[in-house]
């Protein structure tokens, strides 16, 4: 399970190859900015292996998920985002989903409306 993929923009941001503005780094997963932000706060959770999307998990990654929204709490309370934050797992086309390496969006910092556009 422990695998990266070459040609994998998040494996080469992880691996260091491709620069990213580090938010926080754990065994297992890693966090940085969002070079487009949506939000005053817009951080990408991603894990440090190589998984496609959220479609892709199992009971396997139970640890892992659980792992990436601890990552997401702690990244909430660095930012001050005390009034709260919205947290996106985009999978698909239809969601808008660029990157097909696993990311958990972390914004906050303004509000947001309901549904998303
Ligand atoms: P998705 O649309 O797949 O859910 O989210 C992908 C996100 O990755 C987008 O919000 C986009 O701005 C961000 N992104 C794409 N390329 C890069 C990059 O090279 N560096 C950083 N920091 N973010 C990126
Ligand atoms: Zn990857």
């Amino acid at each position: 399970m422990a695998t990266t993929r070459p040609e994998c923009l998040f494996c080469a941001i992880v691996a260091g190859t491709v620069p990213s503005t580090e938010v926080l780094a754990t065994e297992s997963v890693y966090a940085f900015r969002d070079i487009n932000p949506g939000a005053p706060t817009h951080v990408l959770v991603v894990p440090r292996t190589h998984v496609t999307d959220a479609a892709a998990l199992g009971p396997e990654h139970g640890e892992l998920l659980a792992e990436m929204c601890v990552a997401a709490r702690t990244i909430a309370q660095q930012e001050g985002l005390s009034g709260g934050y919205r947290l996106v797992f985009n999978v698909g086309e239809d969601s808008g989903n660029s990157v097909p390496h696993l990311h958990l969006h972390v914004l906050g910092g303004r509000r947001f409306t309901w549904p998303p556009g």
